[in-house]
């Protein structure tokens, strides 16, 4: 079978041999040796993203390579790359630069960019920059390792960027690493065709993968990987099911039942897409976090018009308040693009006003940069940047203060928290643990030994600004609650 490489498949199966002398494991591909070596990546963008790049080298692995955070260590350079946002999109583009010192001081360095720039720009980027070997797409990323082979094997300066045209999308979830939190992909691509954004063109159609399928998988990863809290991924994920005849609310119900499995997140959401059935969920299901992430993008039925958004803020409030009815304790947070094209001062104003009206516990916001093949690079923008520069800050500044206020309620709450790392502040070593409504809590351990890290433990919250909160551990109940 061809698989796209021109490259005949059945010459690419991997065996394994052991290096009698050294006693290493030397990996056989094809007529390829390869030996233990060293993969360096580089992430930008969604958890779609870090998702696939755990994906990836957890495929490398299959080729004896093994992660290494040092450059000078690497013996492949995978950037995975978003092309979302300007931020990420120049950091990016610095690194790569930066990345062809690395490949002159070492002889047989290889360089590769997946993800979405690489989607849409990676011929151009492999025929500009000499020192880059491949590109790759964002649905090929499960031959990963029939694309490095084809380094190691002479043929460079390739990019593969094809969808993946066959009749459902069957994956099953890669972890490589050893925690209780899976990210577990449940559909891909998106339908929606928003004016700013550059996703349906970086990741194609919608499509979703069998309930039965994911729930099948879950299942695996509880009782085979010790996961503990799934958070389900999709670029629109509540459209999960469309394309099948299944829905979200559906899924949520059968991963409820999952023995073992704690916590079911899930993101991204968009409001058009919220049912009555999923909000009912949210009031029946016993694992599934209260918190929902809804972005809004705008308070302004105008703006949100010229964003193709599909809905008005009227029915957007309508859905916060079906939701906090069915969920009385839920926490909800959003995403707003500032100085999106011609934002008039009116339209902005109408924003903020949503901001009061929504009681939000937390937001992204990001001033608008245009996205080159979106419907709104075609739009006539007389807004200047200083002005969005403006915008995002004040509404930044409105939005701590409502949060202030918000979690100036905490204090005296208790909580279950799943303990994530630590972190040193002000000189002292505080553990840092997630809510189960997505808020971060820090709080001391009972002694500077103990190891806290993937514990559940019982905290309750002493003091709380508007961008953290400080907790008193009460009781740790391990690594697994019983129930
Ligand atoms: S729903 Fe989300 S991913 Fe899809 S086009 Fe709109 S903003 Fe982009």
């Amino acid at each position: 079978m061809e698989t796209g490489l021109g490259i005949r498949q059945e010459n690419l199966k991997e065996s394994i041999i052991i290096n009698p002398e050294t006693n290493e494991k030397i990996v056989k591909k094809g007529d390829l040796e390869f030996p233990p070596r060293k993969v360096w990546m580089k992430t930008f963008g969604c958890q779609m993203n870090h998702h696939d790049s755990e994906r990836i080298l957890h495929h490398l692995k299959d080729l004896n390579f093994s992660a290494t955070s040092e450059l000078d260590e690497a013996d492949l350079v995978l950037f995975n790359t978003c092309a979302v946002r300007d931020l990420s999109n120049n950091k990016f583009y610095s690194q790569l630069g930066e990345i062809k010192h690395a490949k002159k001081k070492k002889n047989g360095l290889i360089v590769g960019i997946g993800g979405c720039v690489a989607q849409t720009e990676g011929k151009e980027l492999v025929k500009k920059y000499d020192h880059l070997d491949f590109a790759f797409g964002t649905d090929v990323i499960d031959t990963i390792n029939d694309m490095v082979f084809r380094v190691y094997a002479g043929d460079s300066k390739f990019t593969i960027n094809s969808w993946d045209r066959s009749e459902n999308f069957s994956i099953e979830t890669k972890i490589s690493h050893e925690t209780p939190q899976a990210f577990v992909n449940i559909i891909k691509g998106c339908n929606k065709y928003c004016s700013y954004c550059i996703v349906p063109y970086t990741r194609g159609k919608e499509r979703s993968r069998l309930k039965n399928e994911v729930v099948e998988d879950v299942k695996k990863l509880v009782e085979y990987q010790g996961v503990q809290e799934v958070m389900l991924l999709g670029q629109n994920v509540n459209s999960y099911g469309k394309d099948n005849g299944e829905s979200l609310a559906e899924l949520l119900i059968d991963l409820d039942q999952i023995n073992g499995l704690e916590l079911v997140r899930y993101t991204t959401s968009h409001p058009y897409d919220v049912s009555d059935e999923l909000i009912a969920v949210h009031g029946s299901a016993k694992k599934l976090s209260k918190h929902l992430h809804l972005p809004v993008q705008s308070g302004s039925n105008t703006v949100l018009e010229r964003m193709l958004r599909e809905y008005t803020v009227e029915h957007y409030l309508g859905l916060l308040e079906k939701l906090r009815k069915a969920q009385p304790e839920i926490v909800l947070s959003t995403d707003i693009i500032v100085g999106f094209v011609n934002e008039t001062e009116s339209e902005f104003q109408a924003t903020l006003d949503l901001l009061d009206s929504a009681q939000f516990d937390s937001i992204y916001s990001y001033a608008y940069s245009l996205r080159n093949k979106t419907r709104a690079a075609k739009m006539v923008d007389n807004l200047s940047d200083d002005v969005r520069g403006e915008r995002l800050r004040y509404l930044q500044k409105y939005q701590l203060g409502i949060q202030e206020k918000i979690r100036a309620k905490l204090p005296g709450t208790e909580h279950r928290v799943l303990v994530e790392g630590f972190g040193t502040m002000g000189g002292i070593k505080k553990w840092r643990g997630r809510t189960n409504c997505n808020r971060v809590v820090h709080f001391l351990p009972e002694s500077e030994e103990q190891n806290l890290k993937w514990n559940w433990v019982d905290v309750k919250i002493t003091s709380a600004t508007a961008l953290s909160c400080q907790g008193e551990l009460l009781n740790v109940h391990g690594r697994r609650v019983l129930q």
